[in-house]
């Protein structure tokens, strides 16, 4: 099998359908964004903007091509070096395993850790007003690939609290237990994307949740 790279993009929505992955890696030309999610993804953005400064002073790792494009490469060899001199907050934290790419909302140093063999703790940012299961396995991805260059202490998912301010909820012990059945759910996304074919998946509820899936138009055969 051809070798196949993965986003943590890639992983959420081919847990969430094959066919969606597939189409993302196949006919990005058939996506069309509903107006509410353009919304709801702006909003996000938004959210995930600010709390970049929920621990005071922060270093951001993003860059971009000429294009617009992720330039992933990189944001990798920042974050390399960002770990390398203490930055003790960083955002966009970028690690790569395997082919596997993934880049962390905030990555904090540990407060006492031995500069020898430091240790952080991870927070990935959610604009919602509670933890979903899914947000789990969003970190969950992220600590896979992460694990191989860092040693992480804690993982936090942060929600929207009701004030707009930060909700904490300590998530570390289900994110490692998902660990052992990690190289599973990716060869399954893997093998999703490498498919010839258009898988046949019927559509259902994972259509709608937990937004409007862009492919609704294309497989409910219906031009939005
Ligand atoms: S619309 Fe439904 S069936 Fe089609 S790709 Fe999206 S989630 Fe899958």
């Amino acid at each position: 099998m051809k070798k196949i790279r993965l986003t943590k993009t890639d992983f959420m929505n081919g847990m969430r359908c094959g066919k969606m992955v597939w189409l993302d890696n196949h006919h990005p030309e058939y996506k069309k964004l509903a107006p509410e999610v353009k919304e709801l993804f702006a909003r996000g953005n938004e959210f995930g903007d600010q709390a970049m400064g929920m621990f005071g002073e922060y270093e951001e790792m993003s860059a971009y091509f000429e294009d617009g494009h992720i330039d992933c490469g990189t944001m990798i060899k920042r974050t390399k070096q960002a770990i390398k001199k203490g930055t003790r907050v960083i955002c966009e934290a970028a690690f790569t395993r395997d082919g596997l790419y993934c880049a962390m909302d905030t990555l904090r140093l540990d407060d006492g850790c031995d500069p020898a063999d430091p240790t952080y703790t991870m927070y990935e940012v959610k604009d919602a007003p509670k933890v979903e299961p899914w947000f789990i396995m969003d970190a969950a991805f992220q600590y896979y690939v992460a694990s191989k260059t860092i040693k992480i202490s804690k993982v936090f998912i942060v929600t929207r609290g009701e004030t707009d301010t930060y909700e904490t909820t300590k998530v570390t012990r289900l994110v490692e237990a998902t660990q052992k059945g990690m190289p599973v759910l990716i060869d399954h996304v893997k093998a999703a994307i490498a498919s010839s074919e258009e898988p046949t998946i019927p559509c259902g509820k994972d259509c709608e949740e937990p937004y409007r899936c862009p492919y609704w138009g294309h497989c409910h055969n219906i031009d939005i």
